[in-house]
């Protein structure tokens, strides 16, 4: 009987778990996680920590949808070294657990700023549900704020801030929230956003260092400028450290990730990554590439299952992932790799509305909604059929897309 060992219970292990359970009945599966609950929507911890969601609709898994399976799950378990010649996990808890196949989807951990006070009470970051009932705890109480890292996850703390009356100013490095895949015209969308529910966009700045009461908690934020901000909560989103430390000697490759192919394979026998923390082979772009989303993860997990039950490679790894937002007014939406290609298109066409398409070789590898959703089902379609066409982005860029008008794509390569 073949014993499969899945490390970490996110959306890409679990959905991994359940694959293996349906591809291979009678096998032995164990599911290890350092977190203290099985799987609950990562997603929606940020609607439990803005006060708008109660934890119970969070939660996915209970223990007994293990139970149910015959998966034994590892509560409170970290895993602190793999050994792939013995075939071998080892725990915090000297406990030595044989693998035959090994699935590695532990993501990764918010990484701290490397200022004085980074970690300071009333410091927040965000990953956790526990994360998030810390986060929601304090911001009820908490009336000036502090964000830092101008990407997905800082706009996640300014709307908590904004759902719990905090008003706060939101610290970014450049001229813009996420400069990599926005536009001055864009961005400024974003901006009004934040500013409606009370952030105010701060530009050029950051965080030199925290300074702290005589009881160590936080009281203000002070930028490379000198500019100092008083706060008594902050939030914290400047990127993940991927949680590999544990597989130190065990010889996988890495290169800000662990890389795998586009069946979720290692460089090691037996050993399969999959979710946040892969650096894969990404069918559509023809490139190694890396995407921090739930369904990306979810597929991942799944495919990576596949493969790990059949004898030989069976399915590959083929995702055109999706973020939205739904904090604003009005919806945002990045598909693909918005920040990747060689080329882009843009048009704003009102002022909550507004399109960003970046091509790699003539093709569709990404892009950004902003108030309207309704091109994404074409333009993933697009992506997926792998159709030169940023030789024709005007017809990308009307208003409402018809790909009709798309001229037809005979002798392309
Ligand atoms: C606040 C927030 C909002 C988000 N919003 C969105 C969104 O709107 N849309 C979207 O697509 N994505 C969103 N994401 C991102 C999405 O949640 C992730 O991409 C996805 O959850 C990644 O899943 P994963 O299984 O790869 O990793 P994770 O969910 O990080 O799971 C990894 C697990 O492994 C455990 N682990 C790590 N190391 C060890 C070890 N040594 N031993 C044992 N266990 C270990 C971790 O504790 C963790 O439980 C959001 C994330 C956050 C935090």
């Amino acid at each position: 009987m073949t014993h499969y060992v899945i490390i970490g219970d996110g959306i890409s292990g679990s959905s991994a778990a359940e694959t293996l359970r349906e591809e291979d009945p009678d096998a032995k599966i164990t599911v290890i996680t350092d977190e203290g609950e099985p799987l609950y929507n990562r997603i929606l911890i940020k609607e439990h920590a803005k006060g708008k969601l109660p934890e119970a609709p969070i939660s996915i898994h209970e223990e007994e949808w293990y139970e149910d399976r015959d998966i034994e799950l590892s509560l409170n378990t970290h895993v602190t070294g793999v050994d792939p010649d013995a075939k071998l996990v080892h725990t915090h808890e000297g406990a030595d657990i044989e693998y035959d196949k090994l699935l590695v989807a532990t993501g990764g951990t918010p990484t701290q700023l490397p200022v004085d006070n980074s970690d300071a009470d009333g410091v927040h970051h965000f990953w956790t549900f526990e994360d998030a009932r810390g986060i929601r705890e304090h911001a009820e109480r908490a009336d000036k704020g502090v964000i830092v890292g101008a990407g997905l996850l800082g706009i996640d703390f300014a709307a908590v801030c904004g759902a719990q009356g905090i008003e706060a100013d939101f610290l970014m490095r450049g001229d813009r929230w996420w400069r990599y895949a926005l536009s001055a015209d864009g961005a400024e969308i974003m901006h009004d956003g934040m500013r409606e529910v009370g952030v105010d966009p701060v530009f050029d700045s950051g965080v030199d260092r925290f300074e702290t009461d005589d009881d160590g908690h936080i009281n203000a934020a002070v930028d490379p400028n000198g500019e100092r901000y008083e706060c008594d909560f902050a939030g914290v989103a400047i990127g993940l450290t991927f949680n590999t430390e544990f597989l130190r000697g065990a010889g996988l490759e890495e290169n800000n990730g662990i890389v795998v192919d586009e069946y979720m394979q290692t460089n090691v026998d037996d050993i399969y990554a999959a979710g946040d923390i892969t650096r894969f082979y990404d069918v559509l772009l023809g490139e190694q590439a890396q995407n921090g989303s739930w369904g990306s993860a979810k597929e991942q997990g799944r495919v990576a299952a596949v493969n790990m039950a059949a004898d030989d490679t069976e399915e590959e790894f083929q995702w055109v992932s999706s973020y939205s937002i739904t904090h604003f007014d009005f919806p945002f939406l990045s598909f693909g790799h918005p920040t990747l290609g060689d080329e882009h298109a843009e048009r704003r066409y009102s002022d909550t509305e507004w399109r960003r398409i970046a091509f790699k070789d003539g093709k569709i590898v990404g892009g950004v909604l902003i108030g309207d959703l309704s091109p994404q089902s074409k333009f993933k379609q697009l992506m997926r059929e792998q159709r030169v066409v940023s030789d024709q982005a005007d017809v990308l860029l009307e208003q409402q897309v018809d790909l009709d008008e798309l001229a037809p794509t005979q002798g392309q390569e």
